[in-house]
């Protein structure tokens, strides 16, 4: 007689590593945004890549399916694991196995907190870019199965662009060794890149080998008072050029934006005299001391005669580029405080981001008055949240009841306008039938056949990401 799945798992990783328990699992089966409520199996709890690969040979044998999980802070339900599921949760490989400060390049396991390779690579006189929200929590796997974006991207790239090689346990408990620290490498298909996105469908990403780059040293932030969205525009193109490419963020925020923030976080305060329609962070950082103060000041002189800007502060000391941050920052946390919100994480070509920003706030106020328009985020790489507040003192759950309404009217327009309607989060179950709606049928013909080449019994996070 075979052993139960359950017992198998525990000779694998120890007893003391699967939960089964319903009080043990029930932080691995709630998510960020109380969307979806999970059920599993167990969850397993490997310390090795090896055990990681046991782990999923003793599942496929058994016919269960994987759900990979991180620091379970994703948005779109991506971890959420059905009925019968086994989570392998990567919170113990958590080791960081190399750092070399001459290749610029760290090889971590999957289960290291983002905050800590943060802290490794600056104290190697480095610096790790990826930079988001979640960092205290959210685990390198995760981040890379998703490709996260965050708040640097305009300047170092998203997860994608951050990966030099993956180690990877595959749907039938092979390990894939791909750990290369190699800038260069034409041989054929790049597996990595199949992996990076796929929200674990296709594997367990285990390890990885990921770029850094020298540690900046000077840092300029402004907060700048704009007319409009579009002035941000011309600023933001100025700002590359008069610093030698030296913008590292760019990030809108809106006045209702900034106005949840005073009525609801503490410590939050407006920097300006009177209120202005749009605000933009503008953060230059450079490891070569010197010329970045000046070249800001000199770009924000124009902008201000012009008229591009109304009005613009610049950080004086390390506390107060917290506190512009802080504004920025506290959007997210303000308009849930508010009430219900209805969101969309889209991109477009950043030159159109303005002209996204008028037609789709013109058209959910068209269709449900009182809507309160909330659009922030990563003007710098065409990444806004276009998120919608209830109406105020309105019903919350008669609005979120609108979400579908909402969706279809605002990811239609960012369709024809040649954009993504999932710019950083990813797809997990929430956007599934979004990539049914707006993906060309060659495009999923072509992921399905991937997804049946590399895990044919799709066992592997199912309900994620592919249309049935
Ligand atoms: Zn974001």
């Amino acid at each position: 007689m075979s052993m139960p799945l359950v017992d198998r798992l525990a000779a694998i990783v120890g007893a003391a590593h699967v939960l089964t328990e319903a009080a043990d699992l029930a932080p691995y089966l709630a998510e960020e945004r109380g969307l979806y409520h999970g059920s599993a199996l167990a969850v397993a709890r490997p310390g090795s890549t090896a055990e990681v690969a046991a782990v999923v040979a003793a599942c496929a044998e058994a016919g269960a399916a994987v759900v990979p999980q991180g620091g379970n802070t994703g948005l779109c339900g991506g971890g959420v694991p059905e009925a019968g599921a086994v989570v392998v949760s990567t919170e113990r490989l958590n080791r960081i196995r190399a750092i070399d400060p001459v290749d610029f390049t760290i090889t971590v396991e999957a289960g290291c907190v983002l905050a800590a390779i943060q802290d490794a690579a600056e104290a190697a006189g480095c610096l790790f870019p990826l930079s988001l929200g979640a960092e205290g929590s959210c685990r390198i796997g995760g981040n890379l199965s998703t490709n996260a974006g965050g708040v640097a991207v305009l300047r170092y790239g998203n997860a994608r662009e951050l990966v030099l090689g993956l180690e990877v346990v595959l749907p039938d408990g092979r390990v894939w060794n791909g750990l290369k620290a190699l800038r260069k490498n034409n041989t054929g298909y790049d597996l990595k890149h199949l992996f990076v996105g796929a929200e674990g469908t296709l594997g367990i990403i285990t390890a990885a080998v990921l770029k850094l780059f020298p540690r900046p040293c000077e840092v300029e932030t402004a907060l700048v008072a704009l007319p409009d969205p579009a002035s941000a525009l011309g600023l933001l193109a100025a700002a590359r050029r008069a610093s030698g490419d030296a913008v590292t963020a760019c990030e809108l925020v809106p006045r209702i934006g900034l106005d949840l923030g005073l009525a609801h976080v503490a410590g939050l305060r407006d920097p300006f005299e009177r209120p202005h329609p749009w605000y933009l962070l503008l953060e230059l950082s450079s490891s070569r001391p010197g010329g970045l103060r000046t070249a800001l000041e000199s770009v924000l002189a124009e902008a201000l005669e012009s008229g591009a800007a109304s009005d613009a502060v610049l950080a004086e000391s390390g506390e107060q580029r917290k506190a512009l941050w802080k504004i920025r920052e506290s959007v997210p946390e303000a308009q849930k405080r508010e009430g219900g919100s209805i969101k969309h994480d889209v991109s477009v070509a950043t030159s159109r981001v303005p002209e996204f920003i008028a037609r789709a706030t013109a058209a959910v106020e068209a269709a449900l008055p009182g809507v309160r328009v909330v659009a922030f985020g990563h003007l710098g790489d065409g990444n806004v949240h276009f998120n919608l507040t209830q109406p105020a003192g309105a019903d919350k759950a008669g609005f979120l009841a609108e979400w579908e309404r909402m969706n279809r009217i605002v990811h239609d327009i960012v369709a024809a306008m040649d954009g993504s309607v999932s710019a950083e989060h990813g797809i997990g179950r929430l956007k599934v039938a979004e990539m049914a709606r707006y993906k060309q049928d060659v495009e999923l013909d072509l992921m399905r056949r991937i997804k049946a080449a590399l895990d044919p019994d799709g066992r592997m996070n199912p309900g994620k990401v592919l249309p049935p």
